[in-house]
């Protein structure tokens, strides 16, 4: 019997109304932020989530943990439909699911300690009384690699991977089971990234995590996700095997991606075309295909009519009308 995915997501969509009128407002127009995923996450395993700027991915991070509503589609959690959870029972669930935020600088707020911001989360959800807030504090120090000491330091005084353990110190603290994780290194220096990928990998193994891990290039997450979604203007284009996506590619989009990112074999990226172009407004995407507009390979049929996610090898989906589907029966997105 197939095993539940941790988490499922099936036709989710975000559109936010584009409001005009200053007495009375109206809508008039929409940011189809989100526009039908669907998507599974295995308990233990990490999907990378990578687009541009503007593509989504930010918004489904935070659609899947109810931060946001969504306009339509479900999210199960372990197998429960979190989008029937009344508030109460929601706030419950989300000890098992936290995030982490890109920017280490704006997310902890400047007037507390540390001590305070890793307690905050566990007073708020009654996690035991103040002599045991203290130890799990004091354990929290430890597993993200902060010395005891730290504990009465303010966020300034602190350097941007630090704070960033601080950031991950206080996902854990209530000992979740999935973490979001919204481009965690973007924000600090190539040096450092490595040391915080690192630590989020060790984590993920000793504690059995679950992570979305959110970026906005391939590079970063070909270390630490076991497959990858490819997001363009609020769909998925491509998902697989994270072996599969980087070997084999099969969505124009995503073999731009992959010409942006550095590696190793120049002749291997001259293969592959760089991206012309920016992304076309997610309130008014082109029709049909929305990556028409900058793909190569467009032809009549990719303005008028969208093509879905079809598998085109074991595992691997891709969202383009020059591919062809093979008939395997096995496990969705
Ligand atoms: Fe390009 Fe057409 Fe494929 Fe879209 S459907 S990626 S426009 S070839």
């Amino acid at each position: 019997m197939p095993v539940e995915p941790l988490l499922r997501v099936r036709g989710l969509v975000k559109h936010f109304p584009i409001m005009r009128g200053v007495l009375l407002p109206r809508a008039a127009g929409a940011v189809r932020a989100v526009d039908g995923l669907d998507f599974d996450i295995a308990e233990g395993e990490t999907l990378g989530l990578v687009g541009e700027s503007g593509c989504g991915k930010t918004t489904t991070g935070r659609l899947v943990l109810r931060m946001i509503e969504p306009s339509a589609g479900t999210v199960h959690f372990a197998g429960e439909d979190l989008l029937g959870l009344a508030p109460e029972a929601m706030r419950q669930r989300r000890q098992q699911m936290q995030i982490i935020f890109q920017d280490p600088y704006g997310s902890l707020d400047p007037r507390m300690t540390v001590s305070d911001i890793l307690d905050e989360p566990l007073r708020i959800h009654h996690a035991g009384d103040r002599v045991a807030r203290n130890r799990r504090v004091t354990e929290l120090l430890d597993v993200v690699g902060l010395r005891r000491e730290y504990a009465d330091r303010y966020p300034h005084e602190f350097s941007g991977g630090q704070r960033q353990r601080i950031g991950i110190a206080r996902a854990l603290a209530l000992k979740p089971r999935f973490i979001v994780c919204d481009e965690p290194v973007s924000a600090l220096d190539v040096s450092i990234q490595a040391q915080i990928i690192n630590l989020m990998q060790d984590l993920q193994k000793e504690f059995g995590l679950t992570y979305l891990f959110i970026a906005h290039d391939l590079g970063v997450v070909k270390h630490v996700a076991d497959r990858v979604a490819v997001m363009y203007l609020g769909r998925i284009v491509e998902i697989a095997d994270k072996r599969a996506l980087y070997a084999s590619p099969r969505h124009p989009y995503t073999q731009a991606l992959l010409a942006a990112v550095p590696i190793p074999r120049p002749s291997a990226q001259q293969a592959l075309a760089p991206l012309p172009g920016e992304i076309p407004s997610p309130s008014h995407p082109p029709a049909g295909c929305h990556f028409h507009t900058r793909c190569p390979h467009v032809h009549e049929r990719c303005r008028i009519e969208a093509p879905g996610l079809q598998q085109v090898a074991r595992g691997h989906h891709a969202a383009c009308h020059l591919l062809t589907p093979i008939p395997i029966l096995e496990r969705t997105p």
